[in-house]
């Protein structure tokens, strides 16, 4: 791959077939942060047993905190499964400043390339830390041993790209940019997004090629976005769209399931390309439909309507489309007649 790189926080990345089976063997004394399910694929594979694991129920901060207070002596921390697991792996990591490996059992979230843990503070999210996989383990078959709609989900915040640097492009022609315009970052996306339109057949197959190609694709997002120190290119009005829906809803979703929504729905208020991004979208086998989410149509209308007000009240949240835009319910019935509800 030409701009794969790995001048990010992944020191080292070790990908392909069986690639994390006997890892506990070369690190010490080690803990464990991990769910039920990742555990039972992995355990038997890593060659040794851990000084103990944690089961990861949440990520507030003061429950990892507890979490933290009854740790025995470890030389490395390993987490193991999808984004909280990952999640809190990295945040110990980085307070007790011991060693941290990676390995993600399903690619729906990029957590595993990013440095600062994803917590919660009072069920807000907020970015702490600091912490480098070494190495970042990329095992195809634990990987594969999940339902591929799992690790299909992970282009959710590739595509979210596509939107994203739109709003970031606007907000900048608005006089309205948080952060300095850089015509370098919005180009350097959207060759991740050719990238991965380029594999979309392999991704929807889930097979290696597909695989490689979305932990690649985070990986060059990472070299855009961490000298830059944000995420204006991947992130915006189609995560906002999330984030109200969350409050709204009060329940976890799949995250790149439910961009998907975001980049479907905002894609069309941006009058950005909507139909080219929603058939990659489709031919990905990216989950995004409300009725898959058992997102109800009223929820979805009334999140909708409540989107501008809660963008507004939020202070942290970008200049993107929904401050200029009037989503009412003509264009919302309009925008939603193609989506499927139950
Ligand atoms: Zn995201």
């Amino acid at each position: 791959m030409k701009y794969f790189s790995l001048l990010t926080n992944v020191n080292e990345l070790r990908i392909g077939n069986d690639s994390s089976k006997n890892i506990g063997k070369e690190i010490g004394k080690f803990v464990v942060s991990t769910m039920e399910i990742p555990w039972g694929i992995v355990k038997n594979k890593i060659g040794e047993s851990p000084e103990k694991v944690i089961n990861v129920t949440s990520v507030e901060l003061s429950w990892i905190e507890d979490q933290i207070k009854k740790l025995p002596d470890f030389d490395t921390i390993l987490g193991i499964g999808g984004g909280m697991a990952i999640d809190v792996a990295k945040y110990i990591a980085w307070k007790l400043n011991k060693r941290l490996i990676s390995i993600p059992t399903i690619l729906s979230v990029d957590a595993f390339t990013t440095p600062a843990a994803g917590i919660r503070k009072n069920h807000d999210v907020e970015y702490l830390g600091e912490a480098t996989p070494n190495p970042l383990i990329i095992d195809y078959d634990v990987l594969r041993s999940a339902p591929k709609e799992l690790n299909i989900a992970g282009v959710g915040d590739l595509f979210s790209i596509h939107t994203a640097s739109f709003d970031w492009e606007y907000a900048n022609s608005k006089g309205k940019s948080e952060y300095p315009f850089k015509a370098e970052a919005i180009n350097g996306g959207k060759k991740i997004l050719e990238f991965i339109y380029d594999n979309i057949g392999n991704i929807k197959a889930n097979n290696n090629n597909g695989l490689r190609a979305i932990v690649e694709a985070y990986i060059s997002l990472n070299t855009i976005c961490l000298p830059i120190d944000h995420f204006r290119i991947e992130e915006g009005s189609e995560h906002y769209l999330f984030y109200e829906l969350e409050e709204r809803l009060k329940r976890p979703f799949i995250h790149g399931n439910i961009i998907g929504l975001g980049i479907y729905l905002l894609s069309r208020l941006q009058n950005n390309d909507p139909l080219f991004i929603t058939e990659m979208m489709n031919e990905s086998g990216l989950v995004y439909q409300p009725l898959s989410m058992n997102i109800k149509k009223d929820d979805l209308i009334n999140s909708l309507l409540n989107l501008k007000e809660f963008v507004k009240s939020k202070d942290k949240l970008w200049y993107t489309i929904i401050d200029d835009s009037e989503i009412n319910q003509e264009w919302i019935k309009k925008n939603i007649s193609e989506l499927k509800f139950n």
